[in-house]
C-alpha cells in the first residue's frame, strides 16, 4: 500500500499527529498550523486602516478633557491642542489632491522641568484622540551602527502600540522624552564623532519630517534575514520634551542682549525671573545645542510652568484620578473611610517642595505615609476611619526612608 505523506511538506503519516485527507491530497497538522498563521498575518496586513478614522476634536474640547487630568499648564495646553487640531485637519485634507496649499506638519517641542507633566500631557492627549501612542527615550538612541538603539526602534514601539496595524501607526503620536540629552556637547564641531548627540539629531531629521522607514517588527538589531515593515512617518505627530537644564541662562542672556527696542519691551513686561522658560524660543534651543535642522522640524515650541505649592496641592486632590482619590478608593475596599485633612495635604505638599521632587514625588511621599495603614488595616476590623492630618503624616514620614535620605 502506498504510504500516506503530507502533500505540502512530505512528512510521513507516522511522523505527524494528524493527517487530513482531501480528494487527492493530504495535509499534516504542522502544515495546517503554518497555514493558519499565514492567514492571520495576511488578515493583519489587509485590514489596517479600514477602521482608522480620525475624529476631529476642537482645541477647546481637547483642553476641557485635558483639564480633567492635568492641572495648570494653560499655555502648553493651548499650544498643544491647536497643533494637534491642525495636524488632524491636515490629515483630513489629504485626498484633496488638487489642492495647491499643502499644510505642513507641526511637530512640537515642550520645555519644562522634570515632573511638570510633559509626558502626562502627551499621554492624556493620545487617550482622547484614540490613536496609537508611544513614549521613546532619546537617551538610548545612537547613530546607526553604534551600540545602542537606532532611531527606527521608536517606530517599533509605535507599531506594537498599534497592534501592528500599520495604517493606524502611521497616524499615531510619538512622545520623545529627554530630547535635551542629545544636544550637541559643545558648540565646536569636534573631530571625534558625537554618536549619541548630534549623530542622533541627524538621524531623527528624516523621521520627523516624513519618510518611509523600514522597521524591524520586534525591535533590536537589524539583521539581513529579518522581515521589515515599511512605515511612513509623514502623518505621525512627534512631540518632544526635555528639561533643558540650564537653558534659563541662555534665555536670560538673550533677553539682556536684545536690541534696545526689544529690551525696553521686555522691561515693560517685567521679566519673570522665576519662570524664564516662558520666554523660550527656537534660538535658545539652538544655543543649548539642538541643531537648526532639528529645530526647524519642531516648529511649535512651548513651555511648562514650574509647579508651585498651590498647583501641587491641586494635583494631589483635583484631577479625575488624583492621588488622594486613588488612596480613598483603595482604603475603602477594606471598609475603612479615609479622610485627608487640609493640614495633612499641606504637609505632603511641603515635603514635595522641600525634597524638590515635583509632582512625581507626591506619590512616594503618600506611600511613605500610608503604607503602614495599608499593612495593618486588612487584618484589623476594629478601625473604621483613618484620618491623615499633619500630625499623623509627620509621624509616618519620620519613620520612612525619606527621613534617612535627609540625614545623609
Ligand atoms: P515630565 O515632565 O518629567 O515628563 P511627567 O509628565 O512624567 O513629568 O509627570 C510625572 C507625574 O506627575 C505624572 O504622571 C502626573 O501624575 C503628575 N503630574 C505632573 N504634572 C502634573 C499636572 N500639571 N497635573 C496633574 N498631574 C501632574
Amino acid at each position: 500500500m502506498a504510504q500516506i505523506t503530507c502533500s505540502f511538506c512530505g512528512r510521513n503519516k507516522k511522523d505527524v499527529d494528524l493527517m487530513v485527507s482531501g480528494i487527492s491530497a493530504h495535509i499534516c497538522n504542522f502544515c495546517i498550523d503554518q497555514a493558519y498563521q499565514i492567514l492571520g498575518e495576511e488578515d493583519k496586513n489587509k485590514k489596517p486602516g479600514k477602521n482608522v478614522k480620525v475624529k476631529l476634536k476642537k482645541p477647546k474640547e481637547l483642553t476641557e478633557f485635558l483639564n480633567q487630568y492635568v492641572i495648570g499648564q494653560y499655555e502648553a495646553k493651548k499650544v498643544l491642542t491647536v497643533a494637534v487640531y491642525n495636524h488632524f485637519k491636515r490629515l483630513l485634507q489629504k485626498g484633496e489632491e488638487n489642492d495647491d496649499i499643502r499644510i505642513e506638519k507641526s511637530n512640537i517641542i515642550m520645555v519644562g522641568d522634570t515632573g511638570t507633566g510633559k509626558t502626562y500631557l502627551a499621554k492624556t492627549l493620545a487617550k482622547i484622540l484614540e490613536v496609537p501612542f508611544c513614549i521613546a527615550d532619546a537617551t538610548v538612541l545612537t547613530e546607526a551602527g553604534y551600540v545602542g538603539e537606532d532611531v527606527e526602534s521608536i517606530l517599533t514601539r509605535l507599531l506594537q502600540a498599534a497592534d501592528y496595524n500599520v495604517e493606524a501607526a502611521e497616524k499615531g503620536i510619538v512622545y520623545i522624552d529627554e530630547i535635551d540629552k542629545i544636544a550637541r556637547k559643545s558648540d565646536n564641531p569636534s573631530i571625534t564623532r558625537d554618536v549619541s548627540g548630534e549623530g542622533v539629531q541627524q538621524a531623527l531629521l528624516k523621521l520627523l519630517e516624513g519618510t518611509v522607514v523600514n522597521v524591524p517588527p520586534q525591535g533590536g538589531r537589524k539583521h539581513p534575514d529579518q522581515k521589515m515593515i515599511a512605515v511612513n512617518t509623514e502623518n505621525i505627530l512627534f512631540i518632544c520634551g526635555g528639561a533643558f537644564d540650564g537653558i534659563g541662562r541662555h534665555i536670560a542672556k538673550r533677553l539682556n542682549t536684545q536690541p534696545m527696542g526689544f529690551n525696553k519691551y521686555v522691561e515693560d513686561r517685567q521679566v519673570d525671573r522665576a519662570n524664564l522658560l516662558q520666554y523660550v524660543t527656537a534660538q535658545d534651543l539652538k544655543s543649548f545645542g539642538l541643531i537648526p535642522e532639528l529645530i526647524g522640524r519642531l516648529p511649535v515650541v512651548t513651555h511648562l510652568d514650574p509647579l508651585d505649592r498651590d498647583t501641587l496641592k491641586s494635583i494631589l486632590t483635583e484631577p479625575k484620578n488624583a492621588l488622594t482619590k486613588q488612596y480613598k478608593k483603595l482604603i475603602e475596599m477594606e471598609g475603612v473611610k479615609l479622610v485627608f485633612e487640609e493640614s495633612g495635604i499641606d504637609y505632603i505638599v511641603e515635603k514635595a517642595v522641600e525634597y524638590n521632587l515635583g509632582a512625581r514625588g507626591l506619590r512616594s511621599i503618600c506611600e511613605a505615609i500610608i503604607t503602614d495603614a495599608m499593612y495593618e488595616l486588612p487584618s484589623d476590623d476594629s478601625i473604621k476611619e483613618l484620618v491623615i492630618d499633619a500630625k499623623y503624616a509627620q509621624e509616618q514620614f519620620d519613620k520612612s526612608k525619606f527621613k534617612k535620605l535627609q540625614v545623609a
